[in-house]
């Protein structure tokens, strides 16, 4: 069994000739909406990759809280510690495409933010038993960190996605509870001031992370596919060739298959490729949430 905790948002696009400015009305743009947030984007991908997936998180009590729900359901996520928040809309994130690709997003957290420590507490009854907690940085910095205390009074790896980039250095107390921490390039540099370009400098990187108190880093380096480094080991996995159309969510993909492959007892570069498999499958679709492979599709790429 899978914990995670984090944000559940309505993406709502539209795509335009460009995006419009202050002021300007636009005509004429194609209007699509998409399930996304991190923290839900990872609970549906560890879903499908054949994980049993509990999600601690917060809806608004408004349609775009229901279709979450709904969606969550179908994918057969325990939802038992979803919260439904009367007074604050569901978060949703307002996005413009232009057809140069360039792109235009305002979030509003909207009960993302208001996901408490208390709730992580009121929560406690999911997390014996369960063998990972994966969290990202889209619901308050205090709530994660209750999580990841409750993680380890249970014996939970703690799995955080520093994502999005975080705009501060993360408390040392947080990351000396963090098992596996997976930056993509933009975040490990933020996080440690170091420019990741290639191995060497994402070995400095993961190692500047590691002497936080961070057990295993794991740096994402999309196409290429991610670097490992821990006290025991260090070296880039290769990520799978496939036509990119739409990264939306490849980091998220990633994380919640690493998740499931790593409870089924995968050791790190095992569960790695899996990740980098799912991942790569979702940057072959559309969106965010519909684009995350299922199990039986992971497995035959892998055998590709
Ligand atoms: P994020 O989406 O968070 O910025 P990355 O771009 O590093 O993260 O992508 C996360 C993972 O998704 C990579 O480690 C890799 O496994 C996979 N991935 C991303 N882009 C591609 C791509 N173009 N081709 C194949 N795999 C990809």
């Amino acid at each position: 069994r899978i914990l995670v905790l984090g944000s559940s948002n309505t993406d709502m696009i539209i795509k335009l000739a460009r995006i419009p400015r202050p002021g300007e009305t636009l005509l004429g743009g194609k209007f699509t909406t998409a399930a996304g947030g991190k923290g839900a984007n990872q609970a549906v991908a560890a879903a499908r990759a054949g994980g049993d997936v509990a999600f601690i998180a917060r809806l608004g009590k408004d349609m775009f809280g229901d279709q979450a729900l709904a969606g969550f359901k179908a994918d057969k996520i325990d939802t038992r510690h979803i919260l439904r928040d009367a007074k604050t809309p569901s978060g949703v994130a307002l996005i413009f495409v232009a057809g140069s690709g360039e792109n235009s997003i305002a979030v509003a957290s909207g009960a993302n933010a208001r996901l408490t420590p208390a709730d992580v507490r009121a929560a406690e009854a999911a997390f014996p038993g369960s063998k990972a907690l994966v969290m990202q940085l889209e619901t308050p910095l205090p709530t994660v960190a209750a999580a990841a205390k409750l993680a380890k009074k249970h014996g939970v790896a703690v799995i955080l996605n520093p994502a999005p980039a975080p705009s501060e250095k993360l408390p040392p107390a947080l990351l000396r509870l963090v098992s596996i921490l997976t930056p993509n390039e933009t975040e490990a540099e933020l996080l440690t001031g170091i420019k990741v370009t290639d191995d060497t400098s994402a070995r400095e990187a993961a190692q500047a992370l590691l002497a936080q108190g961070v057990e295993t880093v794991i740096i994402t380096l999309g196409a290429k596919g991610a670097y490992l480094h821990n006290a025991r080991t260090s070296g880039l996995i290769p990520g799978r060739k496939v036509k990119a159309v739409d990264t939306t969510a490849a980091g998220d993909t990633f994380n919640g298959a690493l998740a499931v492959a790593l409870a089924e007892g995968r050791d790190l570069p095992g569960a790695i490729r899996f990740a980098n498999a799912a991942a790569a499958l979702s940057v072959t679709r559309l969106g965010a949430q519909p684009s995350a492979p299922a199990r039986a599709e992971i497995e035959r790429f892998l055998k590709t």
